[in-house]
């Protein structure tokens, strides 16, 4: 009764307003939870502001409003949800393309997606926390638990596995280095993990934010420091607090004129998935061969299926893409197996590239034993595609009522396979700061709320761009004193001298 006499006394909320006030006293949280304190930054950054809004005098009010329904977008929709401080919050999530088809994703076992993500043991931990995990099938999930890496010039090479460098850990989620799992499924769960939680986030597909700015003071409420998102709907939302998990070219990111620095690397990923032979009697594993015109890796999926993603210049991306199906799986199976030299001529060639390999594999010399992946037989169709590969990191992650997560935040080479799960880290770091507010009565909106989730993520996130950014760069030489020195670091790092290799292996698998 205490809760509701305080919010219905407008001078001791004074930035409550009529429609936050009918708003919350429908809500059955503490009034701690809701204790409005502006802080006196804001009030005077506030007063510094004055926006002829042309919002309406009453945009709905939501707790949350999350821009983005990717998957690290999704993923904060379905981590409020569970934690049980968070559940309660009113929460809205704008999605410009249609869910429907991911909704209603319905596999056929002969094919898998082109769009895979490596999902690293935190990540997974996190989605099994918040109940995500129970709606991923596992017969289309691949784990794999060894990798093998290698200098396309100088053949050094690393190996990670965890049971070789263990001698083999019988609980299966020790010595697992990720998880292979298709986007579109990944996302699947996530909606079927967010359609089962008991307070369901208003999910709006099909819908772009068009503009953003700050509310306006009328006689019934003062919005000045609330940002206000209009819909192409038309529909209007005023956000307790704003996320941007709206990607690489974020509108949320711009609205706070937050800078975002970084460079394009002039580089396309070309992604594929194939069949390849029979490989039954390896284990599954991953393996990635630095060339100097950028990394080629070969992922492994359930069955006999395998995704490819080949980092490589837009010329080269364009050659690959225009070649008969059949000179593409020569192509790539190549691409582990020849030189340099030989790639490169390869790229040259606008068919016959089948023969041409079947001739100069039969004078090259394979490592023994074979540590190149399993040959592949061939690409599913339609499943030929690539991306812009660019490094990006904002300034900052937060900023008045909003905060910055996934790739809103930073854009990082794929080659270690760490955009999302490092998106997911942001989501897990955010859900805990603002469990931690409302525990302790703040705003969510607030810095003192938000200031912690960017104290710990910054860095960190910082941190493995600047190292991803360093190994292509690294690896970018084709000769020169580098090469050999390079390949003394891949030697000492695979006799895991100074405990480096585990050291790197622990520090990849908790992004
Ligand atoms: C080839 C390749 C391979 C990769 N492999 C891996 C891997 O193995 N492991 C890994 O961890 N990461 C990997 N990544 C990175 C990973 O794909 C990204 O980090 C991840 O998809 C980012 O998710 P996100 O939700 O932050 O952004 P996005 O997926 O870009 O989603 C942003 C969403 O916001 C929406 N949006 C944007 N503007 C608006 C607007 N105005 N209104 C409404 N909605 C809007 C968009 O429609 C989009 O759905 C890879 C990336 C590439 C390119």
């Amino acid at each position: 009764m205490a809760t509701l006499t305080a919010l219905n006394s407008k001078n001791e909320y004074p930035n409550v307003t009529t429609t936050m006030r009918q708003y919350l006293l429908h809500q059955p949280v503490k009034r701690s939870v809701w204790t409005f304190r502006t802080s006196k930054i804001a009030r005077i950054a506030t007063a510094r502001r004055s926006f002829a809004s042309e919002a309406s005098s009453s945009p709905e009010v939501y707790d949350v409003v999350v821009v983005g329904g990717g998957p690290v977008g999704l993923t904060l929709a379905a981590s409020l949800g569970a934690a049980r401080t968070t559940s309660h919050l009113k929460v809205a999530l704008v999605e410009g393309m249609d869910l429907a088809p991911t909704r209603n994703w319905s596999p056929k076992s002969d094919y898998f997606a082109n769009r895979i993500v490596s999902l690293i043991p935190s990540t997974v931990r996190l989605l099994k926390e918040t109940g995500v995990w129970k709606h991923i099938r596992q017969d289309r999930v691949q784990p794999y638990e060894g990798m093998q890496v290698w200098d396309g010039m100088s053949g050094a090479r690393v190996e990670f596995d965890w049971n070789k460098l263990w001698g083999g850990k019988d609980a299966q989620t020790d010595t697992i280095i990720a998880h292979m799992v298709e986007n579109v499924h990944l996302s699947h769960g996530l909606l079927k993990a967010i359609e089962s939680l008991a307070v369901k986030p208003t999910i709006m597909d099909k819908t772009k934010v068009d503009r953003i700015e700050y509310g306006q003071m009328t006689e019934q409420s003062d919005m000045r420091d609330w940002p206000v998102v209009t819909l192409s709907t038309g529909q209007q939302l005023a956000a307790r607090l704003l996320i941007g998990a709206d990607g690489g070219n974020s509108p949320v990111r711009a609205f706070a004129g937050i800078e975002s620095r970084g460079w394009d690397y002039a580089r396309h990923s070309m992604v594929a998935t194939f069949k390849i032979e029979d490989d039954s009697a390896f284990p599954k594993f991953a393996y990635q061969r630095f060339l100097p015109s950028g990394p080629v890796a070969i992922l492994p999926l359930p069955g006999n299926f395998a995704n490819l993603a080949w980092s490589t210049t837009p010329e080269k991306v364009a050659h690959l893409k225009s070649l008969a199906p059949e000179d593409f799986v020569a192509m790539v199976n190549a691409a582990f197996r020849l030189s340099y030299t030989d790639i490169d001529y390869l790229h040259n060639l606008k068919s016959g590239v089948v023969d041409e390999v079947e001739w100069r594999e039969s004078v090259t010399k394979y490592p023994d034993p074979p540590q190149i992946p399993a040959r592949i037989v061939e690409v599913l169709e339609g499943t030929r595609a690539s991306f812009p590969l660019k490094m990006r990191h904002a300034d900052k992650y937060i900023g008045e009522r909003m905060a910055l997560i996934g790739d809103a935040a930073h854009t990082i080479h794929p080659m270690a396979g760490q955009g999302l799960n490092s998106g997911i880290g942001d989501v897990y770091s955010l859900v805990k700061s603002l469990a931690e507010g409302i525990r302790h009565g703040q705003d969510i909106g607030s810095p003192f709320t938000l200031e912690p989730y960017q104290a710990e993520r910054y860095l960190p996130n910082n941190a493995l761009l600047g190292f991803v950014d360093k190994l292509h760069t690294l690896y970018g030489f084709e000769s020169g004193p580098l090469v050999p020195l390079r390949s003394l670091g891949v030697e000492i790092i695979n006799r895991d001298w100074f405990g480096l290799k585990r050291f790197l292996m622990s520090q990849a698998a908790k992004s």
